[in-house]
């Protein structure tokens, strides 16, 4: 063919973009085709759901082989090397990732559809709640995340629309929409998004009520649009629909006072029953271990949102017992995570036992709970990290006096302020 003189200018074979107008082309390689640099930003910024344009349905994933996923006891035993007590807690939540996956494995044509577990977790700030979560994320290969409820607010109001949940399920599946799809979402400080007050006629409360409906659609399961890159701050992106359906979701909350609706329940519940003699006071934090749907009802939760989370557990309150364990016990316990810090250092570290009481009594004492043992340590330790890899020193070892002459410096108070 006779080559024309004038020669049109080229355009993306995509877009249509004119080169003029384009940070560059890229040709192909056997035809005269060519695609503009922004053709190929987009296409990467929405792979997804480019992805399932090509497929024209979301993609098939392979089934879940339930013999490779880890039973319910290997789950809890990964849970115990890290989080200490709570065993009531940690059997629900091997037992609840597991029946996920039973779910992913189940085939399509199966005529007995298993429903989801989503799970409610109860239990005192710092007891280990995100804890167990965190660590049961770390043995499975679902995308899993956790996010706090406390930035929810209903549509239209400052914060975060419910959708931005799953923006980070989003970005741990790297934007694979079925990947996020059969994913784990923890959320913390469900508490937080209960409605105030027990009647729900005298004033509608947007910030809690509201947010739990929305909520509600997707603990439900349903299609929903999530932007991409999260939040409201770019208004220009392109909604991702994720469907919820196969999603498991898991609820934490502290409840804090839920133990008195728990005990006027049983109170006028138990009369009847008792003999006489019978009514023991219980601990507030023993009741607890009874709590029920109706209680989280009391609390401020929809009662929708209670019947799409069937499993509840709680945890325990952490005592000295079990604050001297977490200081050692644990794989990654805060000990022996400055034993390794010093070993890094030739130094050998120890800790007396009467120190590591000390310790506790302390973090007792100021209600610091197991989030404060660190704080307590580390003012302790200090000085020595700052001196020790300077001096020729091969062994040091942390005495009670040691410690109380660290910690005596240090407002405590000031401790429990930032907790
Ligand atoms: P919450 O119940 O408020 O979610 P976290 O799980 O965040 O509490 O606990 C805060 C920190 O306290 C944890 O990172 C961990 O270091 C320590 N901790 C709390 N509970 C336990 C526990 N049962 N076993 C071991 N460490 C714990």
């Amino acid at each position: 063919m006779a080559k024309k003189t004038k020669e049109p200018e080229k355009c993306c074979s995509f877009c249509g973009r004119p080169e003029t107008m384009s940070e560059g082309f890229i040709p192909a390689l056997e035809s005269d085709a060519q695609i503009c640099i922004e053709c190929i930003e987009n296409i990467g910024e929405n792979l997804a759901e480019v992805r399932r344009m090509i497929s024209g349905h979301p993609k098939e994933l392979e089934n879940v082989n339930i013999q490779k996923v880890p039973k319910p006891v290997q789950i809890k035993q990964h849970l115990d090397d890290y989080v200490i007590g709570q065993d009531e807690a940690k059997r629900y939540m091997a037992v609840a990732v597991y029946n996920h996956y039973k779910r992913l494995a189940q085939s399509k044509n199966d005529d007995v559809d298993i429903e989801k577990s989503n799970i409610i977790m109860v239990g005192p700030t710092g007891t280990g709640k995100t804890l167990i979560a965190r660590t049961i994320a770390k043995i499975l290969d679902v995308p899993f995340t956790i996010v706090d409820a406390t930035v929810l607010t209903q549509a239209g109001y400052v914060g975060e629309d419910i959708e931005s949940l799953l923006t980070r399920l989003l970005q741990v599946a790297d934007y694979d929409v079925e990947k996020a799809e059969r994913g784990i979402v923890f959320i913390d400080e469900i508490d937080k998004i209960a409605r105030k007050g027990d009647n729900p006629s005298i004033t509608r409360d947007v910030s809690g009520e509201g947010v739990q409906q929305g909520l509600l659609k997707l603990l439900e399961g349903s299609v929903v649009n999530v932007p991409p890159q999260g939040g409201r701050k770019h208004p220009e992106q392109r909604m991702i629909a994720v469907d919820t359906k196969n999603i498991l979701f898991i609820c934490g909350g502290a409840f804090d006072g839920i133990e008195n609706r728990i005990a006027h329940r049983m109170n006028s519940n138990v009369v009847g029953y008792a003999t006489k003699g019978e009514h023991r006071k219980l601990d507030k934090y023993e009741y607890l271990r009874y709590v029920a749907p109706q209680d989280l009802k009391a609390y401020g939760l929809i009662p929708e949102i209670i019947g799409r989370l069937p499993v509840i557990t709680h945890l325990e309150p952490l005592g000295k017992q079990a604050l001297r364990a977490i200081l050692t016990e644990p794989k990654n316990a805060i000990v022996r995570q400055y034993v390794k810090l010093f070993e890094m250092d030739g130094v050998k570290l120890d800790f007396d036992e009467d120190a590591l009481e000390y310790i506790v009594d302390k973090a007792v004492e100021f209600k610091l709970g197991a989030r404060g043992l660190r704080s307590i340590v580390e003012t302790i330790m200090i000085d020595l990290m700052f001196e020790i890899p300077s001096k020729k020193v091969e062994q040091v070892t942390i005495t009670r006096d040691f410690a109380a002459k660290r910690l005596e410096k240090t407002n405590l108070e000031m401790l429990a302020k930032n907790e």
